[in-house]
């Protein structure tokens, strides 16, 4: 969560540049209002376990963030967090099995699917190839996001611009290709993040 902060704060003024062109100019500075939130609650709160740190997290983005992403994102991590239970450690297989529950939890809050030019469509791959590494991962959501920019928006805000929503990339999709790629940089060093690096 700490790094994921950190790569918010640096590619904020992207995310809302993108947002700028096929939205209100809010999602920078909403990612950004929300991961310092999370920091902040979780150098307080020091949750015991992996599960318990993303439901706290996931909590307070919802509560923090006006904008859509809010209580999707807070969606995504609450619903991965409780898929995660007690346990101490977490293995990449269980965190794609828990991500994967969060990310259903996301499509059914906002009506989307994969296509609609949405988070989905980098959240979705993004977690599918977390069942190969980290690396595949950050590779697959990184290329859902670039997808999005022939797309025509058909939910949240974007979509109110029909036709000329087209030609642009998706903010949200690119915080979640952000997200993953900060994943795999923490995760490289960790055996399972050296085992999928490697291939
Ligand atoms: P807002 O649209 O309220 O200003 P943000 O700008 O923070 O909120 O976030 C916009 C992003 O939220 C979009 O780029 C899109 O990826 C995502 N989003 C919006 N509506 C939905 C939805 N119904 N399902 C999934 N993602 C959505
Ligand atoms: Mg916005």
């Amino acid at each position: 969560m700490s790094a994921a902060t950190a790569a918010v704060e640096r590619e904020a003024d992207r995310l809302t540049e993108l947002d700028a062109a096929i939205g209100d100019a809010d999602h920078g500075t909403n990612m950004q209002r929300g991961f310092r939130a999370v920091c902040a609650v979780l150098e307080k709160e020091q949750p015991a376990t992996p599960g318990a740190v993303l439901v706290l997290a996931g909590r307070q983005l919802i509560s923090t963030v006006g904008g859509a992403s809010g209580p999707l994102y807070g969606t995504l991590l609450r619903r991965a967090g409780k898929a995660l239970g007690d346990d101490e450690a977490v293995g990449r297989a269980e965190l794609r099995d828990a991500l994967r529950a969060g990310a259903d939890a996301v499509a059914q809050l906002g009506g989307a699917a994969p296509g609609d030019k949405t988070m989905l469509d980098a959240l979705v791959p993004g977690v599918e190839a977390l069942g190969e590494s980290f690396a595949a991962a950050e590779a697959a959501a990184s290329d859902g996001a670039l997808a999005t920019v022939p797309l025509q928006a058909r939910k949240g805000r974007a979509s109110y611009l029909g036709e000329r929503s087209i030609g642009h990339q998706d903010p949200g999709a690119t915080s979640s290709a952000l997200l993953f790629a900060t994943l795999a940089e923490v995760a490289e060093g960790t055996a399972e993040g050296t085992e999928g690096a490697a291939r």
